[in-house]
């Protein structure tokens, strides 16, 4: 769905942004499935058509206004509950919104509710046991993908233009990939964390899903900057992030090859990892592609790979200890958990969220901790230290998003060692990453979408929109 249609719609007034999200609520509730969302609230949406409305009549309103979407429930709303997915937050009230919540509310855009994830999300598979699974599009059996996996399903089935989703090891771009959809994750630190429950903060980012890359970048040019709130975002000059886009006309007249001294980096290491030759042959066919457009492969050397995924493992396990603790505290916990006594805090997590907590508590015990957390965050200064000569000599580097085509639910537990092998490099060291789909697979009585990952340099996101944008006009067409 593009946004500058709706945007036209609902400017020429063809359309009220109060029908507009009433059509799309009717769509839902007719459809078979209905764990997209952990919380709606009605009267909350009319109040938001109501004040989008008023910013049409005042002629006050812009891109976004009147724009339906929805944000993972792992953001803090003040209207409506924030659950983060988990059972012992069912009924937690927060007194403030999320900054990037915030801006996007005052430019009129309408949250129609909170989507479905995996609890504190952690998982692959938005496989939530306490508020239901949310179904692939394309395979009742197979999973949709997470923890975002809630936001990302109304976007692939074209009901939303865009929706919101955090990615820590890869949240946001593997469920992409699984909808047919493209997920961004930009550089660490560029969209403000205020206000989102924190699953290992050193690695969290806020995501954004779309169909096509010209929403992503509108929502980025109104989400980006420095926030006081949050002192680990960059206080940058503000950047159009639009402005490559369909601006090279007389480029496109003279030359099709568009990308022409674009250096891409391919990995040995990720080729030699691929087993599945589906994923392989894929990949080949978009380095084809790229070379096609003009660009030149070279190959890279990514150092401590086979320890990319452990070490992941070990900081995420770590920081989810600590950030979790806290709701175990005595004060917190009387107030959230009232409906649970002390001893079943822990029965009510999730077996994942169990499982990383306490690997957390023992790898960052006193004696351990030298031994694993703190030797993790050595050798993620020594990975970062390479990627940045990598990019001395390549623009952008291509993976695949993942090693595998999808999984069904059961067969979750076999998958799950390499699930993040691809994704996570780029949240142990804060570069921005793109999903982009690329094709479908027909395999036996099966449909699986396929993909491809494009790591960029840090603050590169306007390059990466653009050339994103030459292969979305070449090779594929979301919307
Ligand atoms: N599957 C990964 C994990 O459980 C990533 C989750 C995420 O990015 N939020 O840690």
């Amino acid at each position: 769905m593009n946004l500058l249609k709706l945007y036209y719609l609902i400017y020429f007034k063809k359309i009220k942004p109060f029908d507009l999200s009433r059509f799309i609520l009717k769509k839902i509730e007719n459809s078979l499935f209905k764990n997209y969302f952990i919380n709606i609230d009605y009267n909350y949406i009319k109040k938001q058509c109501l004040y989008s409305e008023k910013l049409l009549l005042k002629n006050k309103n812009n891109l976004l206004t009147g724009i339906p979407t929805t944000y993972k429930d792992v953001f803090s709303t003040k209207s409506i509950n924030t659950t983060a997915g988990s059972r012992i937050l069912k009924n937690y009230n927060i007194f403030y919104n999320a900054t990037f919540l915030n801006k996007l509310n005052n430019l009129g855009v309408i949250n129609i509710g909170k989507s479905n994830m995996d609890e504190f999300c952690v998982g692959s598979n938005t496989f939530n046991f306490y508020f239901g699974k949310t179904e692939n599009p394309l395979n009742k059996n197979f999973t949709t993908g997470g923890s975002s996996g809630g936001s990302v399903y109304l976007v692939s089935k074209n009901l939303l233009p865009f929706s919101i989703g955090s990615d820590t090891g890869g949240s946001v771009r593997q469920p992409a990939l699984f909808n047919n959809v493209i997920g961004f994750k930009p550089t660490y630190g560029l969209i403000s964390r205020y206000g989102m429950f924190s699953y290992s903060s050193s690695l969290d980012t806020i995501g954004i899903f779309s169909k096509n890359i010209l929403n992503i970048s509108i929502i980025l040019n109104s989400v980006t900057g420095f926030d006081i709130k949050d002192q680990t975002t960059f206080n940058l000059t503000k950047e159009d992030y639009t402005r490559y886009l369909n601006k090279n006309w007389l480029l496109n007249k003279i030359n099709y090859k568009k990308l022409i001294g674009l250096n891409v980096g391919v990995s040995k290491n990720f080729f030699n990892n691929i087993y599945n030759f589906s994923v392989r042959s894929n990949m080949e066919d978009v380095l084809l592609n790229f070379e096609f457009l003009g660009a030149k492969i070279i190959f890279i050397n990514i150092l401590f790979f086979d320890f990319i995924n452990i070490i992941y493992n070990i900081i995420s396990s770590s920081e989810l200890y600590s950030n979790i603790s806290k709701y175990n505290n005595k004060f917190l916990f009387d107030k959230i958990c009232f409906f649970l006594n002390k001893k079943t805090f822990f029965n009510s997590l999730s077996i994942n969220t169990k499982n990383k907590f306490f690997i957390g508590n023992y790898l960052i015990s006193s004696n351990k901790k030298k031994k694993f957390f703190f030797l993790s965050k050595k050798i993620r200064i020594l990975i970062l230290e390479n990627f940045k000569k990598i990019f001395t000599i390549c623009d952008i580097i291509i993976t695949p998003t993942i090693s595998c085509n999808n999984w069904n639910f059961l067969d979750f537990n076999l998958n799950k060692n390499f699930i993040d092998k691809y994704t996570s490099v780029s949240n142990l060291i804060g570069l921005p990453s793109v999903s982009l789909p690329s094709k479908i697979l027909y395999y036996k009585s099966f449909k699986f979408f396929q993909g491809f990952q494009i790591i960029g340099n840090y603050f590169s996101e306007a390059r990466l929109i653009q050339i994103i944008n030459e292969y979305e006009k070449n090779f594929f067409k979301c919307f």
